[in-house]
This record gives C-alpha cells, structure tokens and sequence, in this order.
C-alpha cells in the first residue's frame, strides 16, 4: 500500500445560516432568507428607514427675554 500524504479532507463549511426575519433555514434561492416572503420583509423594512425623511424640527421654544436691553433715559 502506497502511503499517499493526501490533503486532510476539508470540512465542509456549514454555516448555520437562518433567515434573519423567522430564523429558519436558509433556501439557496432565496439567500440569505428561506423565502420570497421574509426577503420582502427585510426589503420593507430597510426601505422603510430609507422613507425616513430626516426633518429639522427644532422645539419652537420663544425666548423669555424677547425684548432686547431697552435704554430708557431722559
Ligand atoms: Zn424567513
């Protein structure tokens, strides 16, 4: 018998992959979800942060001293 060095058989890389909407197994169709459904979600969801229409409403606070240092003399 030929003692051949041969290659330590590489392991397969399983990564526990899982939807991250529901958490189940990953569908190589539809990676990295199960399903169109929970990729649509996700899609949704991102989509949603983008509809977010950054405003710039600062608190319309009146100042109490409205009225400047008014000099009174005579
Ligand atoms: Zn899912």
């Amino acid at each position: 018998m030929t003692d051949r060095s041969l290659p330590p058989p590489l392991r397969a890389v399983r990564t526990a992959a899982r939807c991250p909407v529901c958490s189940k197994d990953v569908v190589a169709g539809y990676r990295p979800f199960c399903s169109k459904r929970c990729a649509d979600i996700d899609l949704g969801r991102w989509l949603k942060e983008g509809y977010r229409i950054e405003t710039e409403e600062g608190p319309s606070e009146d100042d109490p001293e409205a009225a400047g240092p008014s000099g009174q003399g005579g």
